[in-house]
């Protein structure tokens, strides 16, 4: 599979397709006909296998076995079963994932304990360093935990990625950074940024929300501190799916965070008055978590199991390079203009362009059935996700973009929806 023959017809994408070594994944997934899904980095397409898991959730082992399943359906240990599960996927190890809470919240215990095990050894340093361009949450979530902790925290924001290695000072404590930007589809030097962390003093922490499941990675291998990332998105968890969290076993005795709920208790059960943290990845649990949604995650992640992130990765760099390719030979005439860097080290898996109305372009995209999504300012993103895309498919959508562009077929003033 290369792409560096020329494309010039959907039937050299169906021979591509007909090479495509995941090309059998796709009937893994459930997908309306007459839609073309390029989102599926915001929000995974649907397993086949969920629907029958959640029946079997909810009819069986809740309706018939009730509160048993606790035990009997092994609803308790699901958050530290569903890590080990992913564990393969981010470059973990058993024992070191659990699967809670949602990103947002596993940020905030992930950089708790990152900032009180450098209070403990280096009380000076008071600096959280992350990119402006970063996701909001995670930019919101550190500003809510500095100003709560009341501790002379401050969060440097930089510009560029130029910028990083000397915003890690001597003042900074954790360098946290998402990998994948959700916005450009930029992905980060893991190894060589955590390196420069641990030369300057700092912690590194990663969130992978926009990673796991679309590149490979090797957390042990950048000897990363903590990390983060969402189910919902590449790795086809359902709405809303609880988050995971990674905690290294080096780090497993210091971790502590202000969340101490039942969950991470040593003794849920034993009811008692005191909190005394749980050993191991549990302390990075907080409370009940929502088991139907769950449950799904599994299914997401037992269609991982049959392929590598290596194959992966060789097939979404091809569509990537293939829609690029396409959307700028055929759609020239057009102001697009992109944003997602060509170097393959330095590309997720999603391509975003720009174009002065991106946002109708997009609504009228989605209105013809090619699905992807729309984030300010003026970026059109298409997520591609090798389970179920097919080079077809990338033909397909570049096409009926190419007819929205060239017959103006989009409402320049369309009013925006809730969610883009
Ligand atoms: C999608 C995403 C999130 C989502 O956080 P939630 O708490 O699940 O809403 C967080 N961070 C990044 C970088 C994301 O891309």
């Amino acid at each position: 599979m290369s792409t560096k023959v020329t494309i010039t017809s959907r039937a050299d994408c169906a021979a591509l397709d007909e090479q495509d070594p995941l090309g059998v994944l796709r009937g893994r997934f459930e997908l309306p006909e007459g839609v073309i899904y390029l989102d599926g980095n915001s929000l995974g397409a649907r397993p086949r296998a969920s629907l029958a898991r959640a029946h079997e959730v909810v009819a069986m082992e809740w309706g018939q076995d009730l509160i048993k399943s606790w035990n009997t359906a092994g609803w308790f240990a699901l958050p530290k079963r569903l890590g080990d599960r992913l564990a393969p996927i981010v470059g973990a190890r058993p024992g070191e994932v659990v699967v809670t809470d949602t990103t947002s919240l596993n940020l905030f215990k992930a950089l708790a304990a990152a900032l009180e095990i450098q209070r403990q050894k280096a009380p000076e340093r008071k600096v959280i360093v992350t990119e402006r361009s970063n996701f909001p949450t995670d930019i919101y979530m550190a500003d809510g935990l500095a100003r709560w902790l009341d501790r002379g925290y401050a969060i440097r924001l930089v510009d560029s990625v130029e910028e990083l290695p000397s915003a890690v000072d001597a003042d900074c404590a954790v360098l946290m950074l998402t990998h994948v930007n959700y916005r450009t589809g930029w992905q980060h030097d893991m190894a060589a940024l955590t390196r420069h962390a641990h030369e300057a003093g700092a912690l590194a922490l990663w969130d992978l929300a926009h990673s796991a499941g679309a590149v490979p990675l090797d957390l042990h291998g950048a000897d990363a501190d903590f990390a983060v990332g969402c189910t919902y998105k590449y790795l086809n968890g359902g709405p809303g799916a609880p988050a995971f969290i990674w905690v290294p076993e080096k780090h497993q005795a210091a971790f502590s965070h202000p969340l101490t709920g039942w969950w991470s208790h040593a003794a849920p059960f034993a009811m008692s008055h005191g909190f005394t943290a749980a050993d191991g990845i549990g302390r990075a649990l907080c409370g009940t978590q929502p088991v139907v949604s769950l449950a799904m995650v599994e299914c997401g992640l037992e269609v991982f199991e049959e392929t590598d992130m290596q194959a992966i990765r060789t097939k979404s760099l091809a569509l990537t390079d293939l829609f690029i390719a396409l959307v700028e030979a055929r759609c020239k005439a057009h102001p697009l203009g992109l944003v997602t860097p060509r170097e393959h080290a330095q590309r997720g898996s999603q391509v975003s362009f720009t174009h002065p109305h991106g946002y109708a372009v997009m609504q009228a995209l989605i209105e013809r059935g090619v699905i992807g999504d729309y984030r300010e300012p003026e970026i059109m993103r298409f997520g591609f996700t090798p389970l179920y895309t097919s080079f077809a498919d990338v033909w397909d959508a570049v096409e009926i973009l190419r007819d929205i562009l060239d017959s103006g077929g989009y409402d320049a003033n369309a009013a925006r929806s809730a969610v883009t």
